[in-house]
């Protein structure tokens, strides 16, 4: 038995630790390069998955053969998002660039709970960024955090210390049952899941999150907002916070954000936008009309590995008074003390007294580069794009006797064949064939979804990579399989391209 080398785990050799990292850099461009030419999704052999059940490695493996393990069997079965046709779940389709900004990240090594040094200011930069976007004043705080979900949890953990300290509660201290009244949080019941488990977790319970019905356009009701907030006030509950979704990830909807405002503020409740898919809108010139009112928020959550296609993990929370996500976060202990010079210096506060992490990642060096490589409005761009692609795909869908939901929530689409005759329970089948047809044929991925109790097929585009011609393509491979299903609509009438 050999005994392991004690040493550092640097490279023995640099040339050929060197000679293996470019090798794997040119497959991960070879990869992407490629994507058009290769099915989207393709299932795993039993080799790829017989590799992940061995057990804990003991010794070592030379790096060429774990690096020749990543290319045939981890690359080569991707998810599929970084397709030009993967329009299932909502989810950025990363870009080289930002996968570059996470090796380089993880090369420079640093912690970003705070500290004085250079990803620090690279990380406060690019929330003062996202803050801008938003419109949020310069008094506005926020932290890069996973995705949406912590960043909407965030949102209501500010909002729950909002409105302790409103009441001259201590919250963090007595807990939520110093909260009297219970405080009720209201969304739509479009809103995403991540809200019920937020009140959840913070020991709120799911019973304080009041879903208000939503209109035909699937967006909240107002009025219903108004009458639920009269109705709880009547029955003892303190309303306290009420989430706008700015476009629902089941059909793209977006609530109407100035009319919620004005009634927030009325009734002195805390205005959170889930702008996880809304508020990079507010960059794509032709259509930043739609998401008007984010900018009145007290928090908001956004989601750049959704619509600036950051690899994944990148989400952000926002607080219009930086104070109140400081009031919620804040925790200085002895270990973490702050000095004037040196490596604690340069900041008024860590990063973790802006959120539930004390470790943290780089991770914004990947949306700083592709930023700064591409510039804000190219992204934008590529937004209005989508949304085009979206009514483009809906017109083509119902000119070939597609049944399309509308109206088209911004960039994605619902649909489903018609077949005459069949009961609900067939046609739920019958369209759930037609998409996994399409995604084992590795042409295109589209998701479903439930909509006023009836079964559709959902697409949301939201690739960089979409071009318009691969909107025909979908269309006239959507027909097919549905044809070879037996369920051509309207007899599979031609695709103009
Ligand atoms: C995607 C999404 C979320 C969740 O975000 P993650 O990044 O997946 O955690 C929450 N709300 C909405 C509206 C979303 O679209």
């Amino acid at each position: 038995m050999t005994v392991p080398n004690p040493s550092s785990l640097d490279p023995a050799d640099w040339d050929a630790f060197a000679a293996a990292a470019h090798r794997m850099v040119d497959a991960a461009i070879d990869h992407t390069r490629g994507l058009r030419d290769r099915p989207l999704w393709r299932d795993m052999p039993a080799p790829t998955r017989r590799l992940f059940e061995a057990p804990l490695p003991r010794g070592p493996t030379p790096l060429e053969a774990v690096c020749d393990d990543v290319r045939d069997h981890i690359l080569a079965y991707p998810l599929g998002n970084a397709h030009p046709r993967y329009w299932m779940w909502f989810m950025g389709a990363s870009n080289l660039t930002g996968a570059l900004g996470d090796f380089l990240a993880a090369a420079n090594a640093s912690n970003l709970h705070g500290g004085n040094h250079a990803a620090r200011l690279v990380d406060d930069q690019v929330v003062r960024w996202l803050a801008g976007i938003a419109g949020f004043p310069a008094t506005a705080a926020g932290t890069l955090v996973s995705g949406g979900s912590v960043a909407n949890l965030i949102g209501h953990a500010v909002a729950r210390q909002a409105f302790a300290t409103a009441r001259g509660i201590d919250v963090r201290r007595d807990g939520v049952a110093a909260l009297v009244p219970r405080p009720r949080h209201y969304c739509s019941a479009q809103a995403h899941g991540c809200h019920q488990k937020a009140v959840e977790v913070l020991g709120l319970g799911n019973v304080s999150l009041r879903r208000i019905p939503t209109g035909p356009d699937l967006a909240m009701d107002a009025g219903a907002l108004a009458a639920a907030i009269a109705e709880d006030r009547r029955e003892g509950w303190a309303p306290a916070m009420v989430v706008a979704t700015a476009g629902t990830v089941n059909s793209g909807a977006i609530d109407p954000l100035p009319e919620i405002a004005a009634l927030c503020r009325r009734e002195g409740l805390w205005f959170h936008v889930d702008g996880c898919i809304g508020v990079l809108v507010a960059l794509a010139p032709r259509h930043r009309h739609l998401v008007a009112g984010i900018e009145m928020a007290d928090s908001l959550a956004l989601d750049p590995h959704k619509w600036l296609h950051a690899p994944f993990e990148l989400g952000c929370a926002l607080v219009r008074d930086g104070a109140a996500l400081l009031r919620t976060f804040s925790l200085t202990p002895e270990y973490l003390a702050a000095a004037t010079r040196g490596i604690a210096a340069g900041s008024a506060h860590w990063l973790s007294d802006l959120g539930l992490q004390t470790t943290r990642g780089f991770r914004a060096l990947k949306l700083w580069m592709s930023l700064r490589e591409h510039g804000a409005d190219r992204f934008g761009a590529l937004i209005d794009r989508n949304i085009d692609q979206a009514r483009l795909l809906a017109d083509r869908l119902e000119a070939a006797g597609v049944e399309v939901h509308r109206p088209v929530g911004l960039n994605i689409v619902c649909f489903r064949v018609p077949a005459p005759g069949l009961d609900a329970a067939a046609l739920q089948r019958l369209n759930r064939e037609i998409m996994l047809d399409l995604q084992e044929r590795g042409i295109a991925a589209v998701s479903d979804t439930i909509l006023d109790g009836r079964h559709y097929l959902r697409a949301a585009i939201v690739s960089h990579r979409t071009e318009d011609a691969d909107i025909a393509v979908f269309v006239q491979a959507f027909l097919d399989s549905a044809g070879r299903l037996g369920a051509a609509p309207a007899a599979g009438m031609p695709v103009a391209t």
